[in-house]
């Protein structure tokens, strides 16, 4: 774990960093999934979309090799990596496959990470072992049908009985949602008292009111799992409320600030799969006589690429290493989501555009990479969002 007390101290080591070589753990660990990624995902990533299935066996390969508990704590069975370490994995899947890249990055880090940092000693030892070894998949359920951006205003109701909590509600978009055992979520006592109202649970799928509802058919990432999750007369013991009473929104809000650098690392991984795909196809591609890789056109679609998937990888990190050292990091998450997942999609444009007609072949990788490439400008806060609170954040006073 990196400290720091102040934000140039980042940036200084940022740029060393950069300048020679990861830690050895990270580099390890990039080397792993950058195995995994060139091995077993760029090869069934086409297969899984196509069949619109979740990739079962590969989640549970991830598992074999630790990915499941990146952040949770050795004494559980995670790795304890931090959120640098998070952050570099995370690009290497999502390069191989974004589907198979937010099913990781939602259990890690919106589940894991807060549980982390708001859950009780007996909470943790109770889900990370599950969580870790891959028993349990992870999944954080805040919208609803009718509320997203507007989290604030969930109708979903909790209300105390006894020595448990009873939810009531319907949770929309939530991925991993038909194989999760263990699920974050989000409920108010009183709609009316808005942020103040809200509380946070630990949900498990076997407990009793706790069903899955209708599979969402989504225009990219279709290897995912997206559903609707059911509580009817959901019994939740209060043992599994995460933090306070009423600090609900404030552990979704934490919570999206690091579920922010993930969906920023799942476009960097897809605008560096954008980018590696156009660089293949130019360097082989014949026409007029040359390579269209040395056609000046081309070249200059493959140098903003590159230099952009770069710029959007330096937010990233940064972010995560403000979030390691402590430091307030919700306006470079934002920042980073923002620049990032805007970068994805104009590298996925620009390679189907060099890729020519064979771009649109459903056969061909960047086809998929350019439906995949949406999303992320979407989920945990869309770019409005995302332009929202770094403008409160470069505005003091509207803080
Ligand atoms: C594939 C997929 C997976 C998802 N996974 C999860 C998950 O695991 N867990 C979970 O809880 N949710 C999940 N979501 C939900 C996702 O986070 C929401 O879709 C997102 O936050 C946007 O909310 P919304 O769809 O209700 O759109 P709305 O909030 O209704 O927004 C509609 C439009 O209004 C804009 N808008 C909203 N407010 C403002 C404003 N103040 N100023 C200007 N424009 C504004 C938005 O930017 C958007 O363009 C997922 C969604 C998808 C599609």
């Amino acid at each position: 774990m990196l400290e720091a007390d102040t934000s140039s101290e980042i940036d200084d080591r940022l740029g060393a960093m950069l300048g020679t070589s990861l830690p050895p753990a990270h580099a390890k660990l990039q080397q792993i999934c950058r195995e995994f990624a060139d091995e077993v995902l760029i090869p069934s990533a086409d297969l899984h979309d196509r069949e619109e299935s979740y990739p079962a066996k590969i989640v549970e390969r991830l598992a074999n090799l630790g990915l499941m508990g990146i952040l949770a704590p050795k004494r559980y069975g995670g790795m304890e990596m931090d959120n640098l370490g998070l952050t570099i994995a995370l690009e290497e899947i999502n390069r191989g496959c974004a589907s198979t890249g937010v099913t990781l990055s939602v259990h890690n880090s919106l589940l894991s990470g807060p549980l982390l940092h708001f859950g009780t000693e007996e909470q943790q030892k109770n889900f990370f072992p599950r969580l870790a070894s891959g028993e349990a998949l992870g999944a954080y359920a805040i919208t609803e049908p009718n509320h997203g951006s507007d989290a604030v205003a969930i109708e979903t109701t909790c209300r105390r009985d006894g020595d448990d909590w009873i939810l009531n509600g319907t949770k929309a978009w939530i991925t991993n949602g038909s194989h999760a055992g263990i699920i974050i979520t989000f409920a108010t006592v009183d709609p009316a008292l808005r942020s103040k109202g809200i509380n946070a649970f630990v949900v498990e799928s076997s407990m009793p009111g706790f069903s899955v509802g209708k599979k969402e058919k989504k225009l990219g990432i279709r290897a995912s799992d997206t559903v609707q999750l059911v509580f009817e007369d959901l019994r939740v013991p209060a043992a599994n409320l995460l933090g306070e009473e009423g600090q609900g929104f404030k552990i979704a809000m934490h919570t999206l600030d690091g579920g922010r650098i993930g969906i920023a690392t799942q476009a960097v991984g897809i605008a560096q799969a954008c980018l590696d795909a156009t660089v293949k196809f130019a360097e082989r591609h014949e026409m007029f006589g040359r390579k269209l890789a040395d056609n000046q056109l081309a070249s200059n679609k493959i140098a903003n690429m590159a230099t952009r998937t770069e710029a959007a990888r330096l937010l990233t990190y940064r972010a995560a290493m403000l979030k390691d050292a402590g430091l307030p990091h919700s306006r470079e998450a934002s920042m980073a989501k923002l620049s990032a997942s805007e970068i994805a999609n104009d590298a996925a444009r620009m390679a189907l555009e060099v890729h020519g007609g064979a771009g649109l072949g459903r056969q061909n990788p960047v086809e998929r990479l350019f439906r995949d490439a949406k999303i992320t400008e979407i989920y945990e806060g869309t770019s409005q969002i995302q332009r929202l609170v770094i403008s409160r954040h470069v505005r003091p006073d509207r803080g």
